[in-house]
């Protein structure tokens, strides 16, 4: 065992439920994360998690297809099998994690790419980040069944500390947008600790209107993503619930572009009026915010130091994040937690999200 390997989870700063529409998203790392230890053993797999039941298994046994967290490492090793990579028969992973699991940091794409740099390294295997980005999100979809993007993937296995990554999701290209928040900024994170799953949540829904979005603006206009679309093609279209779900869509892309601007110059008061209109336009347009993120959001936007915040992630449910200077006062948020408690009756859990370097 010489040295932990490290992945961190990651929040978008803007550009929400564009990654499979082809657009352009800008997602960056935060301080909390997941540290993988890896040691030999002697003839079988053993995984551990400082929150949950140990695993162990054979590489010669038939792996079991229950659910649980062992899922994710184990379908690493199922993907090393298929590709036919030459496995030692026996390993112990150890995984030491402070990242929420389920909150819409993306501790599943952290604990696929954590383990998939181990083996990387460990058997030499010579995968670019891109590469691991790729197959973190093939064994997410294929394996696990989670219809993800790639830019969870992609960031948290680029792993570029102080900055946000302008991805474009189409091109699995990037720019590094300086996003070194330095003494006078935070991001704080704010987790509606509502339970949420994926895979219950209208996620595919809004995919599967993107597409017929998509599909309607074809018959007109040679584009290939919904991203590529003008605010002029909704005139194209009769249903209201697409008009609003492409808007959203537009608009979003359109101030990924302004923020990119914003932060380049420095000007972090314009990036926050941008992220108040995401959630904004993710509330009314997309839908996919939920009354406790609003309350969260639309409670920490009044308040003095407060430069904007918005929803991040698939929604319903998960974080909120809100970007902060030193004017604002740290004391207040228990004064939030204890009034979305006695509207809720859920016990929320808000933190600074970036500050410093995770490593
Ligand atoms: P999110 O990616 O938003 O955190 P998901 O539901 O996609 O939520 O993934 C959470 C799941 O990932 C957990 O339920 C667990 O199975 C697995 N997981 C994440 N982090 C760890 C960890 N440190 N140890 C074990 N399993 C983990
Ligand atoms: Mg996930």
């Amino acid at each position: 065992m010489k040295k932990p390997y490290v992945s961190a989870g990651r929040i978008n700063l803007i550009g929400e439920h564009l990654d499979y529409n082809g657009g352009w998203v800008l997602p960056t790392t935060i301080d909390l994360g997941i540290t993988l230890w890896v040691k030999n053993h002697s003839d079988h797999f053993v995984f551990y998690s400082d929150k949950h039941e140990p695993f162990g298994c054979s590489i010669f046994e038939d792996f079991p297809n229950e659910q649980g967290w062992f899922q994710y490492p184990l379908s690493v090793i199922r993907y090393l099998k298929l590709q036919k990579i030459d496995i030692p028969q026996g390993f112990e992973l150890n995984y030491h994690s402070n990242l929420p699991e389920g909150s819409g940091l993306s501790s599943s794409a952290a604990i696929l790419v954590v383990t998939l740099k181990a083996f990387n390294e460990i058997l030499n295997l010579n995968w670019s980040s891109l590469d691991i980005a790729l197959i973190a999100q093939k064994i997410e979809n294929q394996y696990i069944g989670v219809n993800c993007g790639i830019m969870d993937s992609y960031v948290i296995a680029h792993n570029e500390w102080d900055y946000a990554l302008l991805i474009d999701c189409q091109k699995l290209k990037h720019e590094k947008i300086p996003f070194s928040i330095g003494e006078k900024y935070k991001i704080l994170i704010l987790d509606t600790q509502l339970p949420r799953s994926l895979k219950h949540s209208a996620y595919n829904q809004r995919r599967s209107s993107c597409e017929q979005a998509l599909q309607i603006i074809q018959k007109h206009r040679n584009i290939q993503n919904l991203a590529e679309a003008h605010i002029s093609d909704l005139d194209f279209f009769t249903n209201i619930e697409l008009v609003q779900r492409a808007r959203h869509v537009i608009t979003e892309q359109e101030r990924v572009k302004k923020s990119v601007e914003s932060l380049k110059n420095k000007d972090f008061i314009s990036f926050g009026k941008l992220m108040n209109a995401s959630h904004e336009s993710l509330k009314k347009d997309y839908e996919v915010s939920c009354e406790q993120l609003d309350f969260l959001v639309e409670n920490i936007q009044k308040q003095k130091g407060c430069l904007g915040a918005r929803m991040t992630g698939a929604g319903f449910g998960g974080c909120a994040i809100a970007l902060i200077d030193d004017n604002f006062d740290m004391d207040y948020l228990s004064q939030l937690e204890r009034l979305y408690y006695k509207n809720f009756s859920i016990q929320p859990k808000i933190f600074i999200g970036k500050e410093r370097c995770f490593s």
